[in-house]
């Protein structure tokens, strides 16, 4: 593959300090499995080029205090990209995850000359944008063909476009792609200590995603295709689904699918917005927030046979539609813990507020994350599971 890369080494020592904190030396090596002096060899790069400071010294068993090292997060930064159907957002994230303010572009992907247009955008924040980037974290509704770093999404029109190896030709940086519920998911657990290893993340807004983490690896099934909870069948009777299925979970309660209704039902006038029905929601509107409630009841189901199938120690709710999640909150809870069997009913919700620049925090942690699962071995790049690597 084309393009500069951190060594498979060094970005994993990243990635683990990120995750866990300054770290000796010795430490490291034992987490990643590799030896010690190859560890020493790779942090006197990162030493001296600034990425990886030495901070003090902590005790250790062999009696000579050890070298803790800890990530200098004023230096180096990724830049985050999300692409949705009609626009793209994209922000330079340091290595504790705290987010520049973001930028949109606004951009129809199914245009012929899309692709371009993107290289081209991101091409000039690279150049232009201040501090030096590690990689660049592309985060969209889809999947990536690691064989061949070809990406696929129906939402954005591709088939199969050779994005990746594109944006790494014309930016000289690594480029990691990764379904954009997926990213929120690894950044969940990159910054988040909370979270135990197991836990399901579910996106609500125009579609409805969801992530999972099975041991300390996101789970993407055969195809990637893993945690598509919205083209889930719950009305077979029900409406043609943008996926091309009929009565799928979004064509009930994704964004779109709730603004009809409530133009049908009257509570919106013709050609209402999502934005209209939230407000007239809290402004106490009792149909309007009634529509909530059934959505988060439809949900709540749903999860629930999500839960008895992948068993989450916790259920993460989060994406553009959190903003109004007291108004599906009534229904949720109820029928999430009326559809699990009694001794899983206290299962920890948590409910992770939305702000304009968490998926690019989320793209971003795929270029601190990814090493991980290619120590060792030097045939993907692209694919990231997480840091989630063995014991981290
Ligand atoms: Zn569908």
């Amino acid at each position: 593959m084309a393009g500069r890369k951190v060594g498979d080494l060094s970005a994993a020592l990243i990635g683990l300090i990120g995750a866990r904190g300054p770290l000796s030396r010795a430490e490291a090596a034992r987490l990643l499995k590799v030896s010690p002096a190859r560890v020493t060899q790779a942090t006197r790069t990162l030493v001296e080029s600034g990425i990886l400071t030495e901070i003090g010294t902590a005790p250790s068993d062999g009696g000579r205090p050890a070298i803790l090292l800890d990530l200098t997060t004023d230096r180096r930064r990724a830049l985050g990209v999300k692409i949705t159907p009609n626009h793209l957002a994209f922000s330079r994230v340091d290595l504790a995850g705290n987010a520049e303010e973001s930028t949109s572009v606004n951009l129809n992907t199914a245009a012929p000359d899309a692709l371009e247009r993107i290289v081209q955008v991101v091409g000039e924040e690279v150049r232009t944008g201040s501090g030096e980037l590690l990689g660049i974290g592309l985060a969209l509704p889809g999947s990536l063909d690691e064989a061949d770093a070809l990406v696929t999404s129906a939402v954005l029109g591709w088939h199969r476009v050779p994005l990746p190896d594109m944006l790494e030709h014309a930016t000289a940086l690594p480029v990691f792609v990764e379904n954009d519920v997926n990213a929120l998911a690894i950044a969940a657990r990159l910054y988040d200590d909370s979270l135990a290893e197991d836990f399901a993340l579910v996106t609500i807004g125009i579609g409805i995603g969801c992530a999972f983490t099975m041991g300390t690896r996101i789970y993407r099934g055969a195809h990637g295709g893993a945690g598509e909870l919205g083209h889930i069948l719950v009305d077979p009777d029900g409406a043609r689904c943008a996926c091309g299925l009929r009565g799928c979970l979004e064509t009930l309660i994704g964004d779109n699918a709730l603004t009809d209704r409530a133009v049908t039902a009257g509570i919106l006038p013709s050609g209402g917005t999502k934005d209209q029905l939230n407000a007239a929601a809290a402004a106490g509107d009792q149909r309007a927030l009634e529509l909530f409630r059934w959505a988060g009841e439809q949900l709540g189901r749903t999860l629930a046979s999500l839960v008895h199938v992948v068993d989450p120690s916790v259920l993460v709710v989060s994406g553009e539609g959190v903003d109004v999640w007291s108004f599906w909150e009534p229904g949720f809870s109820p029928a999430l813990r009326a559809h699990l069997p009694r001794h899983r009913r206290d299962l920890r919700i948590v409910v992770r507020e939305w702000g304009e620049d968490t998926w690019a925090r989320g793209a971003a942690a795929l270029v601190f994350a990814s090493p991980f699962d290619r120590v060792g071995s030097s045939s993907s790049r692209s694919q990231v599971s997480s840091l989630l690597h063995e014991g981290a």
